[in-house]
């Protein structure tokens, strides 16, 4: 089974809010200057990825001009066109786009991307708005993943009221084919409600980018229950290092199959279409 990063930013200082900048640079040390090179060259980034024991990556766009930045979907889909590593997932700000669904086509139909990010906390919507619910349907008919994010977020101007996964309940309910994963898992408030969705809805999944690993279980004390839709995600560069986060991960008291398909299997299952060999 592969080991796969579902959360991985690329960023280019010159587009990010100073304090999106000062934040990567805390999380990066001394590497900051190697990791701003990697993410402008798809060949480091991979390269990284295999250094961590990662075989597979995906990588955000994200366009959120007002609390940390842009990152446009042209710009993530050069950056993982012929790289069979990276698997590009588009944003749509739905404040931003006069036609969300039909930008979401043109996505994924025109420039290959393989699922969608949305960000309520950094764009200012709730997830069951019905401003998003057209871009839902889109995901649904395209058969693609959504992450949203659900919890705290330290960047300015972010709004947390937009973050409690419960939004993401009547997204579960009316759009039943549709696989919708809670990004970070609820961080903060939120990490039974997550859970509870997870544990509820056959479709709804729960990522644990920026979630310290040994804490898993004093937030999820129930985790494998729900181990068919745990899904990892690093969150780079918002952390110091992939490889010890998959360390931190493997030494938890878990089944191996559970470990398993925590770092891959539950990913590839949600992306079979796009992986090759899985
Ligand atoms: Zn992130």
């Amino acid at each position: 089974m592969p080991t796969i990063d579902i959360h991985l930013h690329i960023l280019d200082p010159a587009d990010l809010r100073p304090w999106a900048r000062e934040y990567v640079q805390a999380s990066s040390g001394e590497e900051i200057e190697d990791r701003w090179q990697m993410m402008r060259s798809p060949e480091l980034l991979v390269q990284m990825l295999h250094d961590n024991g990662v075989d597979y990556g995906v990588v955000l766009s994200e366009i959120s001009p007002i609390t940390t930045g842009v990152v446009s979907n042209e710009t993530v889909a050069e950056f993982c066109a012929g790289q069979g590593a990276l698997i590009p997932f588009a944003n749509i700000n739905p404040s931003m786009v006069a036609n969300p669904a039909r930008e979401l086509e043109r996505c994924v139909v025109e420039m290959g991307f393989k699922g969608l990010k949305l960000y309520p906390t950094y764009q200012g919507f709730f997830a069951n708005d019905s401003i998003v619910y057209p871009l839902y349907a889109k995901a649904q008919e395209l058969r693609i993943p959504v992450m949203i994010h659900t919890g705290s977020s330290v960047f300015r101007g972010a709004r947390l009221k937009y973050g409690d996964p419960l939004w993401m309940d009547d997204v579960a309910v009316d759009f039943p084919d549709l696989s919708l994963i809670q990004v970070h898992g609820g961080r903060g408030f939120w990490y039974r409600r997550a859970f509870l969705l997870a544990r509820l809805h056959r479709n709804v999944y729960l990522e644990i980018a920026g979630l310290p690993p040994q804490k898993l279980l004093e937030y999820f004390p129930e985790l494998e229950k729900i181990a068919d839709k745990i899904i990892f995600g690093s969150d780079w560069p918002g952390l110091r290092s992939i490889r010890a986060n998959i360390d931190a991960i493997r030494s938890l008291p878990l089944s191996e199959r559970t470990k398993s398909k925590i770092l891959g299997e539950n990913a590839a299952c949600l992306l079979r279409d796009v992986l090759p060999g899985t």
